[in-house]
């Protein structure tokens, strides 16, 4: 009877663990669209619409490789709408020596794939994930006993164990790391280059209906829907940006303009974290068009550093710290999550913004999440469950391992310092220098305290005086906390006035 090779949705790679010694005449590999993924949280319809069309062109690939291939489809009448009851079904069908599969991206998954075995009384063999270029064991091995675990030393491990901008034992160029040349504001009438789209396939598009029937009370938009779905297409997305972003992604990494939905990123998190794309592939081609000179260093460091390092980190922190980090929320942040986050009705500019483009596309760049919706969460102290779970309902790249550790420990805070040794907060001040959507705003970005005052604002201070005592003891956040306790006591009074009031009106579900 062969084995069963069981492929999660995120798992459409043909180098997978699961597949390999997979023997074409006797195993057969199972791919089921599960009705409770989809919905365990309100997945954006995007994000259902790419992960379903891509299982299926993975699928036929197979097939057209002469792979036997069990397919459940969503509206499959049989389908148990769940993955253990898909396995266990097809064990009953297909009668197989073994099940094997690759570990899941999810620590909930995990924890249910451990008891497929006992479920179908057929043993289960669950391999590592090698698509990742640190494996938990490594991680495991390289955080060792150290108190604190830090992404740029964990990064520069990896550049020497995998040889990307190395000239012997030093970093090209002299210096790790050049995040302090990747920070400009974009220059008026500069507009990034176009990123290529991928306008849906047949196939895709008769999945775009399905998702459209079966999950219309999930907000987000279909219509823009042009993500690639196949690894040729992803391979190409690709290409287009090495050649045409690539070079401005180092200067203007950390900037935002109103309507550049994708600036000069890459969007390959959407199609890497499928598994179309190969990590230690793209730092390579990446590091090959600084050694052609065709992208200066800057921006090809900075892109290999959020790959080979941030990434790698992201996860190992999620693994180490799983299940328990789920419930962290070190700051006490207790607001619900007001509902604009799921409208995008609010008359700040820079949330509307964000928001906004992220219903429309299922994606908003690095500093639209960490320091827009991400910083507004933290300064205004709403529960990080429920910011988790918005997070990964909305982005059409978010699965629990990349997402978890992103929202609750670099943008909340609330790990206590696991993934950064500082909460990212900041005032209007940093929106203003990094965008341009203050000049359009109902608000003032220069005001503080007024009846159309920027509300980071007045929440920024109140952030650091509730937790004055906590970051008093930070070296890198004493010096806000100095400057609150010299402010005179009027001046104090009127920002804690307004930020009361702001929380307030979030509280009540109050426009703002
Ligand atoms: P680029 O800016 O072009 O970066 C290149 C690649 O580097 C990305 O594709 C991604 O694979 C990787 N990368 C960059 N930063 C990170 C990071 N902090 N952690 C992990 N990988 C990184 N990324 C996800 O893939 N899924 C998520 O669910 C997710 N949730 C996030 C939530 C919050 C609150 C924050 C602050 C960040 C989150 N990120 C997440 C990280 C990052 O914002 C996205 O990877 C990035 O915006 C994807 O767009 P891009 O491919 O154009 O990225
Ligand atoms: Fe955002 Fe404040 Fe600027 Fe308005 S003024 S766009 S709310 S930072």
């Amino acid at each position: 009877p062969g084995h069963l090779r069981v492929i999660l949705g995120d798992q459409l790679s043909p180098a997978i663990a699961a597949l390999a010694g997979l023997d074409p005449g006797a195993d057969t590999v199972l791919m089921a669209e599960a009705m409770g993924e989809c919905t365990y949280v309100p997945h954006h319809p995007q994000k259902i619409a790419l992960v379903l069309a891509a299982m299926r062109h993975f699928a036929r690939a197979l097939r057209a490789r002469g792979v036997a291939v069990r397919y459940v489809a969503l509206d499959d009448p049989a389908n148990t709408g769940t993955l253990a009851g898909e396995v266990a079904r097809a064990c009953a069908a297909l009668k197989p020596d073994a099940i094997i599969a690759t570990e899941p991206g999810e620590y909930r998954v995990l924890e249910a794939m451990r008891g497929w075995a006992e479920q179908t009384g057929i043993p289960c063999e669950i391999r590592d994930d090698t698509r990742f270029l640190c494996s938990r064991a490594d991680f495991a091995a390289w955080a060792g006993s150290k108190k604190q675990l830090r992404m740029e030393f964990f990064y520069r491990e990896m550049r020497r164990r995998h040889r990307i901008l190395m000239e012997g034992d030093d970093p090209v160029g002299g210096k790790w790391n050049y995040d302090p040349e990747n920070r400009k504001s974009l220059p008026a009438g500069l507009a990034p280059p176009e990123a290529k789209r991928f306008p849906p396939m047949a196939e895709t598009r008769e999945v775009l209906a399905l998702v459209a029937a079966r999950f219309a009370d999930h907000y987000g938009s279909l219509d823009a829907f042009d993500w690639p779905v196949t690894a040729r297409d992803a391979e190409s997305g690709f290409a287009d940006f090495l050649a045409r972003r690539l070079p401005g992604f180092g200067d203007w990494q950390d900037a935002m303009a109103a309507d550049r939905d994708f600036m000069f990123h890459s969007l390959v998190s959407v199609p890497l974290n499928l598994g179309l794309l190969d990590p230690l592939d793209l730092c390579r081609r990446a590091e090959a068009e600084y050694e052609a000179g065709r992208a200066p260093l800057n921006a090809v460091e900075g892109f290999i550093r959020q790959i080979l390092g941030w990434r790698e980190f992201i996860r190992g922190i999620y693994w180490r710290h799983m299940p328990g980090y789920a419930t962290l929320n070190a700051l006490g942040a207790d607001l619900p999550l007001p509902d604009f986050y799921w409208t995008g009705a609010t008359d700040m500019r820079c949330m509307a913004q964000a928001i906004g483009q992220t219903l429309r596309r299922a994606y908003a760049h690095h500093i639209q999440r960490l320091m827009v919706t991400g910083n507004f969460a933290l300064l205004a102290g709403i529960a990080p469950d429920a910011v988790d779970r918005w997070y990964l309902a909305v982005y059409a790249d978010a699965y629990e391992w990349v997402e978890m550790p992103n929202t609750r420990g670099m943008a909340l805070h609330a790990d206590g310092g696991i993934v950064g040794s500082k909460p990212y907060a900041a005032s209007g001040a940093y929106i203003a220098r990094m965008s341009d959507y203050c000049a359009g705003c109902h608000y003032d970005v220069k005001d503080a305290t007024g009846p159309r005052a920027c509300p980071f604002n007045a929440l920024y201070w109140d952030f650091i005086a509730r937790h004055a005592d906590r970051f008093a003891a930070n070296p890198r956040m004493a010096m806000p906390v100095r400057t609150w306790h010299k402010m005179a006591e009027p001046k104090r009074r009127a920002l804690r006035d307004r930020a009361a009031e702001l929380r307030r009106r979030l509280q009540h579900g109050d426009r703002i």
